[in-house]
């Protein structure tokens, strides 16, 4: 995990937060001591979105610095949604339901979670972004690019003058973003039009949340681009040889058992698939006993 620091005409502005844990913790401090950075000198904290990754030291942060934290509205709607109540997503129940996975399997799931749940603290930003905005930074203005898809309200910070861009985790050299379901949205469109917007900038350097600086982000992008494409055939051909559940297309496209975080990972990433091709039309599900059967 890369967290970034970003001077500004006055002391920095820090991007993301890294995980509530105390190695993470310790990295950090031990990183802004060997610059001789104070805590009090970070003056902003951006979050790209609020995953724990990303977010988890965030309330100790902005305790330790009085920092502005700024964020799209978006995510801090989400943020609000899942820290409300038990720290759940509402709608996680009912998905896994109506996906059709085993009591047992959804008993594991939970018990993962629970700990990584424990990383989401109310948050209370004093400036919400809707894209577009501007930073005035050292390294000139950094623009606000809203990029949703892997989050609903995920940002990148892009540097038009130094042809950078923060791409959080929108684009990682070696990993396809997970793009996952929410109710009422088609998150692979909003992913694939985030990315056809960044395709047309001009990047030298993409510094990512995960992995190292890289360039080369319209490789990437149609690289990406076609692996959703091909993961919409291999669910199409599987509908086409016989009516599934969400569960099942996981264990028919994953061929290996996955851990339960990355099970969970799965099933959302495959109902943001069938979700893009129910609305092109070519799919469509009936219920049996609160489970749904896709079919063609
Ligand atoms: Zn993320
Ligand atoms: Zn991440």
């Amino acid at each position: 995990m890369n967290v970034f620091l970003v001077a500004l005409p006055s002391g920095f502005v820090l991007i993301d937060c890294g995980m509530e844990t105390a190695p993470a913790f310790e990295a950090l401090r031990a990183a802004m001591a060997e610059r001789q950075i104070e805590w009090r000198d970070i003056r902003q904290i951006v979050l790209t979105h609020m995953h724990p990754d990303h977010m988890g030291m965030a309330a100790r942060l902005l305790k330790l610095t009085g920092a502005e934290l700024a964020m799209h509205q978006a995510e801090a709607d989400h943020l609000r949604l899942v820290t409300s109540g038990n720290r759940r997503i509402p709608w996680l129940q009912e998905a896994y339901i109506q996906s059709g996975v085993p009591l047992s399997l959804e008993t594991k799931m939970e018990e993962h979670f629970s700990t990584i749940r424990e990383s989401f603290h109310p948050l209370d930003p004093g400036r919400l972004f809707a894209g577009g905005e501007k930073l005035e930074t050292a390294l000139g203005p950094l623009e606000v690019v809203w990029t949703s898809g892997h989050s609903p309200g995920h940002i990148c910070l892009y540097s038009r003058e130094r042809k950078l861009l923060f791409s959080g985790d929108q684009i990682l050299e070696n990993i396809t973003p997970n793009i996952a379901w929410h109710p009422g949205r088609d998150m692979l469109a909003e992913f694939l039009d985030s990315l056809a917007a960044l395709a047309l900038l001009d990047i030298d350097l993409i510094l990512p949340s995960h992995g190292e600086p890289f360039s080369g982000h319209r490789a990437w992008i149609s690289e990406t681009v076609g692996h959703h494409q091909e993961r919409c055939d291999e669910i199409l051909n599987l509908l086409v040889e016989s009516s599934r559940t969400a569960h099942q297309m996981v264990g028919e496209m994953w061929r290996r058992e996955l851990s339960p975080i990355n099970h969970h990972f799965a099933i959302f990433e495959v109902l943001a698939h069938l979700e893009h091709l129910k609305r092109q039309g070519k799919v469509r599900h009936r219920s049996e006993n609160g489970a749904l059967e896709w079919h063609v």
